[in-house]
């Protein structure tokens, strides 16, 4: 599944676009958009569309992609998004050149289309207020009532709407409507609303504009005028699509082609900007880029590479039927890359000190461990061992469970790139709580085997006690409980399904010192561990890691049971 696998099947949007390319019928050009609404962060789902549209037309000579911010609706757009976009599109590793547009910058062009629109007599300002609009719509069953405003004359119309734009009327008294059929089958060709009344200032043009356009008139327009060829969007556009190809054709411009696909849902997580934004808002994750949602920040923070995120849209592919995503699937993603480029590293999480009795008191030796076992150029580092280590709290039983292989009294077992301990004694606490350990060494068995030719059953990461660092991290789980987040109670609500345990801080691990001053978004695997990335939080004296992923893949797991079925 990785980058250099074998040839893919083209899906059914690059099977447009090539056979498009054989007949001409765009003179070869293929251009595509990325068209964000600049009203919140990117999740994965944008980035199956990043990939998609950036991804063809990086794929056919002379393609291009442009990066459009859909801002149209003054009201919830901000500065603040439009650089996260940026940051985030960039960081996935896609390029926009010169190709930054604005649908702002479209206003007055759109004003002027629809000017012709409504000198064609095509389009009509109506008095109807929102409300007596949804009544005068009909419904699936039966059809829509026509609007008293709906013949007025050109010359009326004209002068309504001029003095719409001159801010002659109040909010709501007034909108600019297509004139096209009240008893159509699909709604969405039921005389739609092109403009309405808002006096708002926009991020971009200010207060020169009054009236706003709405996303079906004003969409299409955009991709006209950028003259984009393939308009690839998501499934919930294809019954609009009637609309955007009537306002193309009626103004008789450069028509390109809308194509709908299905949009990325994931398994235990929300991916609706309204939902991320009020868990942003209401403090339930801290900020948009909470290593648990699902954003391109918040997943970079995580640990995700841009190629697990490439190569995870690369797998799920396109088509034109919605379904869910297991999680499970991207985590697999990013541990096929991690596996091949993190450095490995011991890091204890949950501390157990042991003392080797017999190893001499101040004596420290360098030992060498492996960086990377899938990347021979990677090299080796030196670990420090000395006489008090700690061993991860988990890796020790008093009384071994059947099949617990690792340290318990009188049992011997390697320690990595180390030597042979045999645990000796457990010293207690008044509660009970085993607080350290004795062992002693084999100073034979350096470099981790025994010349005697002796096995052991298991192997130990470790840290030295006085040279490693002490370091937090950050544990994640899935941050909604239910696969289907949306699965309620009646009057509930999505947020009643978050998971109360989706974050454990951990504020006493112990790291080896080669992890001193690790650059913020390094990527480590913390050997046996799991995968974990420097959190920005990080201090020089104390690192704070992200556990990226676990190294148990639940997918492959999931793939050999549906192979044996
Ligand atoms: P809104 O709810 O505000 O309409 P949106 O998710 O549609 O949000 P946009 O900013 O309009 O967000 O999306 C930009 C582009 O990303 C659109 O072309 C949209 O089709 C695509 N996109 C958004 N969500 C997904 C998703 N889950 N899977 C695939 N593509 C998506
Ligand atoms: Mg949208």
């Amino acid at each position: 599944m990785s980058d250099d696998s074998e040839k893919i099947k083209l899906d059914f949007i690059r099977q447009i676009v090539a056979g498009d390319n054989k007949t001409g019928k765009w003179a070869g050009k293929v251009v595509t958009r990325f068209p964000p609404e600049p009203n919140g962060y990117l999740h994965i789902g944008h980035a199956k569309a990043i990939c998609l549209n950036f991804g063809i037309a990086a794929e056919n000579a002379g393609g291009l992609c442009n990066l459009r911010f859909d801002d149209t609706n003054p009201i919830k757009e901000e500065e603040e998004y439009i650089e996260a976009i940026k940051e985030d599109v960039r960081w996935l590793g896609f390029d926009w050149g010169k190709r930054l547009y604005y649908a702002s910058d479209y206003f007055e062009q759109m004003y002027e289309y629809a000017v012709r629109l409504i000198k064609a007599g095509e389009a009509y300002v109506c008095d109807l207020s929102a409300e007596q609009v949804r009544e005068y719509r009909g419904t699936l069953t039966e059809p829509g009532k026509d609007s008293p405003y709906r013949s007025r004359s050109v010359e009326d119309n004209l002068d309504l709407f001029e003095r719409m734009r001159k801010g002659e009327f109040p909010d709501g008294s007034r909108t600019l409507r297509a004139k096209i059929d009240m008893a159509s089958p699909n709604l969405n060709m039921r005389d739609p609303v092109m403009y309405r009344i808002l006096h708002a200032a926009h991020p971009r043009t200010g207060n020169q504009w009054c009236i706003y356009p709405t996303y079906d008139w004003a969409h299409g327009l955009e991709d006209s005028i950028e003259g984009i060829t393939h308009s690839i969007c998501t499934l919930e556009f294809e019954n609009h699509r009637p609309l955007y190809d009537w306002f193309l054709d009626q103004l008789g411009v450069h028509h390109s082609q809308q194509i709908e696909f299905a949009r990325l849902n994931l398994s235990y997580t929300v991916m609706s900007k309204r939902k991320l934004l009020q868990l942003v808002e209401e403090g339930l994750v801290n900020g948009w880029d909470d290593p648990r949602l699902p954003t391109i920040c918040g997943l970079r923070r995580r640990g995700y590479s841009p190629t697990a995120i490439r190569n995870f849209c690369k797998v799920i592919g396109v088509n034109k039927f919605n379904s869910t995503v297991d999680i499970a699937l991207l985590e697999h993603c990013v541990r096929e890359d991690l596996n091949r480029t993190s450095p490995r590293v011991m890091a204890v999480l949950r501390p157990l000190k042991i003392v080797i009795d017999n190893y001499p008191q101040d004596k420290v030796e360098q030992l060498e461990a492996i960086n990377n076992p899938e990347d021979a150029g990677a090299g080796t580092r030196k670990v420090p061992f000395s006489k008090e280590l700690y061993i991860e709290r988990e890796d020790f039983m008093e009384k071994p469970a059947k099949k617990f292989y690792r340290l318990s009294p009188g049992r011997e077992v390697r320690l990595r790139y180390a030597y042979f301990i045999t645990c000796t004694d457990a010293v207690k606490a008044a509660n009970g709580e085993v607080v350290e350990l004795h062992c002693t060494y084999d100073p034979a068995t350096r470099g981790g085997d025994a010349p005697d030719g002796r096995k052991v059953k298991s192997t130990l990461h470790w840290v030295s006690a006085k040279h490693s660092l002490e370091a937090e991290v950050r544990l994640y789980d899935h941050l909604f409980t239910k696969k289907n987040p949306d699965d309620i109670e009646e009057g509930g609500d999505f947020k009643s399904n978050l998971n109360p345990d989706s974050l454990e801080v951990l504020t006493s691990c112990r790291v080896e010192p080669s992890l001193a001053g690790a650059e913020p978004l390094s990527r480590y695997q913390f050997e046996r561990m799991g995968y974990f990335c420097v959190d920005p939080d990080s201090s020089e004296k104390r690192p704070v890691f992200n556990r990226t992923v676990t190294l148990r893949d639940r997918w492959a797991k999931i793939q050999k049971a549906q192979k044996t079925r």
